[in-house]
């Protein structure tokens, strides 16, 4: 199999997808909008899987609500790279964060491939360091998790990406980092013991947007503030502006003098249906 080749086919294709979903070269992406921009239906189910891609009638793929958010993100990347590619129809069980070129197909190297290119992008991942004055190659366990933040990927995958493809930290390195697992890592910026998803928001937050579950905890920049209470300051924390999720829905957050803003959109925990009905707000009556 020759990787150089089939990584430079992935990278073509998922900048042709950018540029289709109108998302540009630097910001992230959320994969889901990406598939309905492009026509493809997603939906989330809870089945012990990964992911699946259906071809015919009409392309959709189907998620596991199961697995964490940053890997839905993945795996969802990952199903529309078996689309673009113009694969059959495709049932991923576990899809393992394997950049060690140790495939047994290059189909799965592809959409592997694809999914790290288009969530991703090399433009994207430099200014995420850039603008926050950090440098990848010597980046800590927290920054790397900050801007896997960012992206909506999980640590793990940030890490790879940098080393396999971008070239950019070494193989010493990522050993190094990968020693400290996801849930150390926010343990230490949590400053407590937690089973809880963390996402860290920043001032140099590369998208409008922010998506997370409810249950999920949020740091939000020093004097940043939640618009309604669908995001609640956690009282019990040393961190003055660690909120959680409360309930399904979207919220602005803004300093008060509205120099910074973005939107969090929340769905529910493990929420099961069509990725485009995630963010509603549950009805009173329900
Ligand atoms: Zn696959």
């Amino acid at each position: 199999m020759n990787y150089k080749n089939l990584a430079a086919q992935a990278l073509t294709a998922a900048l042709k997808v950018r540029s289709r979903a109108k998302a540009g070269l630097v910001s992230p992406v959320c994969p889901y909008d990406v598939c309905q921009e492009l026509g493809i239906s997603v939906k989330f189910v809870d089945v012990n899987m990964e992911g699946v891609y259906v071809r015919e009638p009409k392309p959709r793929i189907v998620l596991s609500a199961l697995r964490p958010l940053a890997r839905r993100n993945f795996t969802c990347g990952h199903e529309l790279g078996h689309h673009v590619f113009g694969h059959g129809s495709n049932l991923d069980l576990l899809i393992k964060d394997r950049e060690d070129e140790n495939y047994n197909s290059p189909e799965e190297f592809l959409a592997d491939s694809f999914a790290s290119s288009l969530l991703l992008p090399a433009l994207g991942v430099r200014k995420a360091f850039a603008s926050r004055s950090w440098d990848a190659a010597s980046a800590s366990p927290a920054q790397m998790y900050t801007v896997a933040c960012n992206f909506g990927v999980g640590y793990t995958t940030l890490v790879n990406h940098l080393t396999y493809s971008l070239g950019q930290i070494s193989r010493t390195r990522a050993n190094t980092l990968l020693r400290s697992s996801p849930q150390t890592v926010r343990e230490g910026i949590l400053e407590q013991a937690s089973s809880d998803t963390l996402t860290i928001i920043d001032r140099q937050w590369l998208a409008s947007t922010a998506d997370v579950e409810v249950g999920a905890l949020l740091l939000l920049p020093p004097d940043a503030l939640p618009s309604n209470d669908t995001l609640l300051p956690v009282e019990d924390s040393s961190l003055p502006t660690l909120f959680r999720a409360s309930r399904p829905g979207v919220v602005r957050v803004c300093t008060p003098d509205n120099s910074w803003a973005i939107f969090v959109r929340i769905m529910p925990f493990q929420f099961r249906g069509l990725a485009r009905y995630r963010h509603l707000e549950a009805d009173e009556d329900d």
